[in-house]
């Protein structure tokens, strides 16, 4: 990943140094004298912000206000309580779901936004029961058996409703997996047991360190079921050591037969794996979860209409959908809130930009991204007038700057709006090749793409768990991602020319 932090360059400074302290006789009209130093500061400004800003004074200003605001603001707070202790989890397609659908629609047009609500047909899944003992392990005191905690992965088929009963084979990695010989898996539960790297999230990458481990949670029923197992377990994908199983969403292939998934906590991936190292060991398994037909659901849409460009949209966003184990909060309630506090501040504030600023509560991302694809379809010819497209997904942790995808560009353009954040520490500009699932159809259709780069180092160690509630989001962190939201979003929709693409 490209890096650039927004800081003055020490030659810079000395060159400065140099014109401040110099004779002021020598700074007469001259051609060969030494520039003066209200043109130096030009000069300085200019290689800080990288050129001449897109934006007037009077629009940095408004920038400053919109930060300023947002610092203070319990607005996105308010919300965020509301829609995780209120509604509570928002399963796609479940009654919570729609009620959030509604909540936020009445939200936004409290405001005066201009709210749609469109469709978008959604996964239906119902958690079931979802319990595991081991039943046989070396050393294993007669008559007893073990607990294991897990839980079922997202869209995971159910066992029969007494379970099934197997030996376990684990393996590290998918290297592991092929080097096992012909049939070992055959008729048996294959455990996954790949560790999340805690030192990756801890060195601030978290984002790296799920990604390493997120591909077994996926890919891992297809895998095993190609080799003939009956259910596959996963290690949790995530950094905590509290014995807390993390869910997500699994996958199936068309012709390789589903079988049940579960993702089983680290503590518990490390006890089977251990056992299993001093010989067979054999484990009970039910999981219970249904899949009903596809729901009827919808994206919110709430435009702040655009004064000049009205058909020119600027895309705040997050997703309302969460998963079912805990309430939602940092995955991805505070992701919404932060958009929606945009127009709460654009109208606190009365603010009237140039484009329209739309916020987007997206449906269904965790199964499966069926909101936004929808969007797509919608939208497919207005793909132009999309000026740029910021979702946060990535919780609510401080933001220390904006990941951006498109035009290298874009980093020089962004500057002046690093500087705007500096005083909240949001001030690193980041080239990524993607901003968040959502807007990720955007971004590859050109459209440049943004994120606040929330601070991961703590993220995955409540992400898809019972702990994601409300308590776990800090209030001054919360309001810096909303105003890293709200200036960004204005700087988008009020610049002159729209953003580099
Ligand atoms: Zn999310």
């Amino acid at each position: 990943m490209d890096f650039t932090r927004n800081r003055i360059p020490p030659v810079a400074l000395l060159l400065l140094a140099a014109a401040l302290s110099a004779p002021s006789c020598l700074a007469q009209n001259s051609p060969q004298m030494p520039p003066s130093p209200a043109a130096l500061l030009d000069q300085l400004n200019a290689m800080i912000s990288g050129g001449k800003s897109a934006w007037t004074p009077e629009q940095l200003s408004v920038m400053e206000k919109l930060r300023d605001a947002a610092m203070k603001d319990p607005y996105a707070l308010d919300q965020l309580r509301h829609l995780t202790s209120n509604i509570g989890p928002r399963l796609s397609g479940s009654p919570q779901a729609g009620q959030a659908v509604e909540y936020v629609a009445a939200q936004m047009r409290a405001l005066g936004a201009e709210v749609t609500l469109e469709k978008a047909k959604v996964p239906h899944w119902l958690r079931g029961a979802e319990t595991a003992e081991l039943v046989s392990w070396p050393g294993q005191t007669p008559a007893t058996t073990q607990k294991v905690v897990l839980t079922a992965l997202g869209g995971s088929v159910a066992t029969p409703e007494n379970g099934i009963t197997a030996e376990v084979i684990v393996v590290d990695d998918w290297k592991q997996l092929s080097a096992l010989p012909a049939g070992a898996v055959k008729g048996k539960i294959l455990l996954f047991n790949h560790k999340f790297d805690k030192e990756l999230a801890a060195e601030g990458e978290g984002l790296d360190a799920y990604g390493g481990g997120v591909v077994y949670r996926g890919a891992g029923p297809i895998a095993g079921s190609a080799v003939g197992a009956i259910a596959v377990l996963v290690r949790s994908v995530g950094g905590a050591d509290y014995r807390l199983p993390h869910t997500g969403l699994t996958e199936y292939a068309p012709n390789v037969p589903k079988i049940p998934a579960a993702a089983v906590s680290a503590e518990d991936a490390d006890l089977l794996a251990d056992l299993a190292t001093q010989g067979p060991i054999k484990l009970h398994l039910t999981l219970t979860p249904q899949t009903l037909p596809d729901a009827d659901s919808f994206n919110v849409i709430a435009d702040w209409k655009g004064t000049e460009h009205p058909e020119q949209v600027v895309i705040v966003s997050g997703h309302l959908d969460s998963w079912d184990l805990g309430t939602g909060a940092i995955d991805d309630g505070a992701g919404v809130v932060v958009s929606m506090q945009v127009i709460h501040l654009l109208q606190k504030l009365g603010i009237h930009p140039k484009r329209t600023v739309r916020c987007i509560a997206w449906m269904s991302e965790e199964e499966g991204s069926e909101g936004a694809a929808q969007y797509m379809i919608d939208h497919k010819d207005l793909i132009a007038n999309h000026i740029g497209a910021i979702e946060s997904d990535l919780g609510a942790d401080h933001p220390t700057g904006i990941f951006y995808a498109g035009k290298p560009a874009l980093g020089q353009w962004l500057r002046p709006i690093a500087q705007i954040l500096d005083p909240i520490g949001g001030e690193r500009l980041v080239s990524t090749p993607e901003t968040g699932e959502d807007i990720g159809g955007l971004t590859e259709k050109g459209v440049p793409s943004f994120a606040p780069i929330q601070d991961s180092r703590y993220y995955f160690n409540y992400h898809h768990t019972a702990a994601d509630t409300f308590d776990k989001v800090d209030p001054k962190h919360l309001a810096e991602n909303a105003a890293v939201m709200a200036v960004l979003a204005y700087a988008l929709a009020d610049s002159p020319d729209p953003a580099p693409r």
